[in-house]
């Protein structure tokens, strides 16, 4: 069944247990026992007596009801229920469960940024019916917000374009992404991106895919490119590292979860059946 995101509450009950996504800044609270992983349910949260915000509803999941809350960045290790990295719990999670736990972070995060009304300061409201806050003061009405970035995979030769950001775990190498800027269409974006961040110029850009990623609010747009002409010469400020690999010769990558590690294992199966 997977996950079916959803705004508004549910008038009854479900017939499963709901299950609780408690979200800080950086974790998400897990149950956890001999290595497996589950999202904890109602009661196996309320049982821990942790101090917690109001739940906001999120959809279902596999027939259970969803929530999000948000938890404070210290909660105790109790009945095996315990906070890890969101990141690592998209290594232990199904595509559903990652796109749950993603939309679970969105929401916190919304919640916690729009408090107050950006253009009067006065405290906002939470609007039934839609994911919305309104100012009653101004009127301003806020949605959750979504960042479009690209994301490109440039190929050379059956070679592809890898580099290396220092906010990069050791070693790691990735494609090139950025952020879409204001009046910008997305081929403009993975234009400059490439140009600005390691010196070249690429051809032929055709859309590949997308991926929610809600670190805090991106979603990553994937694009494939063909290399036109320049020399790699990277920026050093976001980039401090880059070079064409073949598929035999691959750095570490990054998660299989990841539209970034989609692109490189698609470069690779690709080279793999032109060979
Ligand atoms: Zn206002």
């Amino acid at each position: 069944m997977g996950f079916i995101p959803k705004n508004t509450p549910p008038a009854e009950k479900g017939a499963k247990e709901p299950l609780y996504f408690l979200i800080n800044d950086r974790e998400i609270t897990v149950k956890n026992e001999r290595n497996r992983y589950w999202i904890p349910k109602q009661s196996e949260v309320l049982s821990c007596n942790f101090n917690l915000e109001p739940s906001h509803f999120i959809g279902s999941w596999n027939g259970h009801y969803c929530y999000a809350l948000e938890s404070q960045t210290d909660l105790p290790v109790v009945n095996s229920l315990k906070a890890i990295p969101l990141r690592d719990a998209f290594t232990h999670f199904s595509s559903s469960g990652i796109q749950a736990i993603s939309v679970a972070k969105q929401i916190i995060t919304w919640d916690k940024n729009y408090r107050f009304c950006g253009q009067c300061g006065k405290p906002t409201i939470e609007m039934s019916g839609e994911r919305a806050k309104l100012c009653k003061s101004c009127g301003l009405t806020n949605y959750p917000r979504l960042s479009p970035s690209i994301i490109v995979s440039v190929i050379k030769n059956q070679r592809i374009l890898l580099a290396r950001s220092d906010r990069f775990p050791e070693g790691m190498y990735s494609v090139l992404a950025g952020f879409v800027e204001p009046g910008e269409s997305l081929e403009e974006c993975v234009q400059r991106e490439i140009v600005e961040e390691v010196g070249i110029e690429v051809e032929n850009i055709q859309y590949f895919g997308s991926q929610n990623w809600p670190f805090p609010h991106s979603l990553m747009i994937g694009f494939t490119a063909d290399y036109l002409r320049g020399e790699i010469s990277v920026d050093n400020d976001e980039i401090v590292d880059a070079d064409w690999f073949s598929v035999q010769e691959l750095p570490k990558l990054p998660g299989s979860y990841s539209i970034a590690r989609i692109m490189i294992d698609h470069f690779c199966n690709n080279s793999l059946s032109a060979d």
